[in-house]
């Protein structure tokens, strides 16, 4: 293998070939973002919390802090004690299962131990409790999003965890991944099972195969692109000074071009979006000029009890035919919970159901 040890961030930065040269082979640290250090310290103290509580050893939030504190992030330490009061009270540990803290785990091919810095697969765990044949791996994180259900159940990172700690821990069958999300003292949790991570070995084999055979380090916009370190020696994120509305007339090359420039620029959109919704619940609306501003727009729409919509049309004497219509959403559930308790009556509503077409311009994966 060339680029191995493969880590998470490792695999997920091969997305992008010109991206992975970057980190990987040229060793170029890129930009370093504003919540690296302090993510890195809390980190460090939050695993020092949790050995001593283990241990059930007394601790200073303040003394942990001064120890491992790196001075760029000296004029956060308001923010960090807040963390960590909050993780005081809201984290929860089995501390009698308690298997690793910081384990750092790397594993050959054939999924035996391997030394660290010669393996095909590593990762470090920031927390495991196992019980019997299941485990709990719990990851802690200082970002500001909250991931929602799909991301977890789909999260490469947390099923590589346990892709790690079953080959370490070898009667292991059941997993459940959590996050701590430490500026919200909140969980998120998913499960895997031994199928799903047979899944994740296949998925991340052909993942890695692809960076092993990339042939030229060209950018490839892909979701990194809105945390890229990279971003301005980017070829394609260096937008035209003109303007950034591509030409009214264009080749197929220029089409290209504008839909990867597109591509980059939606992916740091969506993360702005998500950065300004969690400013803007806290702080009300952005206002950023006098008749414009980003925050919460309430919609209001009514809904209408088909029983009582039939009294009134009965009462007054009109035909509800031409008038009535189901919900989609409603009548897709029906037909699930049917198909289950009455088939017949499953399969006549979905015969009579009526395809509608509508097409959409986007960016979707082929
Ligand atoms: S901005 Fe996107 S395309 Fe450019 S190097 Fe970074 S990840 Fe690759």
């Amino acid at each position: 293998m060339k680029y191995s040890p493969y880590s998470h961030s490792r695999i997920q930065t091969g997305n992008c070939p010109f991206a992975f040269k970057k980190r990987y082979i040229d060793r170029d640290r890129g930009i370093q973002r504003g919540n690296s250090g302090f993510g890195k310290v809390l980190h460090l103290v939050i695993a020092d919390i949790i050995k001593a509580m283990v241990a059930r050893r007394e601790y200073s939030a303040d003394r942990l802090l001064e120890l491992h504190m790196d001075t760029a992030e000296l004029s956060r330490t308001s923010e960090m004690l807040d963390i960590l009061n909050t993780f005081h009270h809201a984290f929860v540990l089995n501390r009698d299962k308690v298997a690793g803290i910081e384990e750092a785990i790397a594993v050959n091919f054939d999924d035996s131990e391997a030394p660290w810095e010669d393996s095909y697969l590593r990762g470090v765990l920031d927390l495991i409790e196992i019980d019997g044949t299941h485990a709990t791996i719990t990851d802690h994180k200082t970002q500001f999003n909250i991931l929602a259900q799909t991301q977890m159940d789909d999260n490469l990172q947390l099923s590589m965890y346990c892709y790690l700690a079953k080959c370490m821990y070898p009667q292991l069958t059941r997993f459940t991944v959590k996050i701590y999300f430490a500026r919200y003292g909140a969980y998120r949790q998913s499960t895997r099972t031994l199928a799903d991570l047979d899944a994740f070995r296949r998925t991340i084999d052909i993942m890695i195969g692809k960076i092993e055979s990339i042939e030229e380090w060209v950018p490839i916009a892909c979701s990194s692109c809105a945390f890229c370190e990279y971003i301005s020696a980017c070829p394609l994120a260096q937008y035209d000074p003109k303007g950034l509305v591509p030409p009214e007339v264009m080749t197929q090359a220029q089409a290209v071009r504008e839909a990867r420039l597109l591509r980059v620029r939606e992916e740091q959109i969506k993360v702005a979006k998500e950065r300004l919704k969690a400013f803007s619940s806290a702080n009300g609306p952005i206002e950023i000029s006098g008749d414009y501003a980003f925050g919460f727009v309430e919609n209001c729409s009514t809904e209408w009890s088909p029983k009582e919509v039939r009294e009134v049309f009965e009462r007054h004497d009109h035909s509800l035919d031409g008038h009535v219509n189901f919900s989609k959403t409603n009548l897709r559930r029906l037909i699930k919970q049917a198909q289950r308790l009455d088939p017949d009556f499953a399969s006549d509503l979905e015969e009579i159901g009526k395809d509608k077409k509508s097409t959409r311009f986007k960016g979707y994966k082929c």
